[in-house]
Protein backbone atom coordinates (compact mmCIF):
# COMPACT_ATOMS: atom_id res chain seq x y z
CA UNK A 1 0.00 0.00 0.00
CA UNK A 2 0.96 3.31 -0.66
CA UNK A 3 1.05 6.03 1.51
CA UNK A 4 0.98 9.61 0.88
CA UNK A 5 1.81 12.30 3.20
CA UNK A 6 -1.16 15.09 4.18
CA UNK A 7 -0.93 18.26 5.83
CA UNK A 8 -4.04 19.56 8.01
CA UNK A 9 -3.83 23.28 9.01
CA UNK A 10 -5.71 23.13 12.43
CA UNK A 11 -6.89 26.75 11.94
CA UNK A 12 -8.62 26.40 8.83
CA UNK A 13 -8.46 22.97 7.05
CA UNK A 14 -6.42 23.34 4.21
CA UNK A 15 -5.09 20.40 3.17
CA UNK A 16 -1.73 20.50 2.45
CA UNK A 17 -1.12 16.93 -0.09
CA UNK A 18 2.55 16.27 -0.42
CA UNK A 19 2.31 14.99 -3.99
CA UNK A 20 0.27 17.42 -5.05
CA UNK A 21 2.56 20.39 -4.16
CA UNK A 22 5.12 18.28 -5.45
CA UNK A 23 7.28 19.24 -2.20
CA UNK A 24 7.76 17.58 0.73
CA UNK A 25 6.25 19.65 3.70
CA UNK A 26 9.42 18.95 5.48
CA UNK A 27 11.74 20.51 3.08
CA UNK A 28 9.33 23.66 3.58
CA UNK A 29 10.92 26.62 4.96
CA UNK A 30 10.30 27.86 8.60
CA UNK A 31 8.90 31.28 7.24
CA UNK A 32 6.25 29.06 4.72
CA UNK A 33 2.67 30.20 5.77
CA UNK A 34 -0.37 28.24 5.31
CA UNK A 35 -2.20 29.99 1.58
CA UNK A 36 -5.14 30.17 3.12
CA UNK A 37 -5.00 31.50 6.86
CA UNK A 38 -1.03 32.35 7.32
CA UNK A 39 -1.29 30.22 10.04
CA UNK A 40 2.78 28.99 10.67
CA UNK A 41 4.08 25.71 9.69
CA UNK A 42 3.44 24.54 13.26
CA UNK A 43 -0.25 24.81 13.00
CA UNK A 44 -0.55 22.04 10.82
CA UNK A 45 -1.04 18.47 11.90
CA UNK A 46 0.14 15.10 10.17
CA UNK A 47 -2.87 12.60 8.62
CA UNK A 48 -1.65 9.80 6.97
CA UNK A 49 -3.44 8.78 3.76
CA UNK A 50 -3.79 5.63 1.75
CA UNK A 51 -4.02 5.14 -2.08
CA UNK A 52 -6.07 2.37 -1.20
CA UNK A 53 -8.90 4.87 0.13
CA UNK A 54 -9.51 5.30 -3.89
CA UNK A 55 -10.80 1.95 -4.79
CA UNK A 56 -13.17 2.32 -2.17
CA UNK A 57 -14.51 5.34 -3.86
CA UNK A 58 -14.95 3.45 -6.78
CA UNK A 59 -16.68 1.00 -5.67
CA UNK A 60 -18.99 3.18 -3.93
CA UNK A 61 -19.42 4.81 -7.73
CA UNK A 62 -19.96 1.53 -9.10
CA UNK A 63 -22.76 0.56 -6.97
CA UNK A 64 -24.41 4.10 -7.63
CA UNK A 65 -24.48 3.33 -11.27
CA UNK A 66 -25.65 0.27 -11.46
CA UNK A 67 -28.74 1.54 -9.48
CA UNK A 68 -29.68 4.30 -11.82
CA UNK A 69 -29.34 1.21 -14.57
CA UNK A 70 -32.12 -0.94 -12.77
CA UNK A 71 -34.28 2.40 -12.72
CA UNK A 72 -34.15 2.94 -16.45
CA UNK A 73 -35.23 -0.50 -16.81
ZN1 LIG B 1 -4.76 27.57 7.24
Amino acid sequence: MIFVSRFRCSVCNFIYEEEKEGKNFTDLPNSWTCSVCGALKTAFLLEGFSKGDEGIEKNVTERISNKKLIRKK
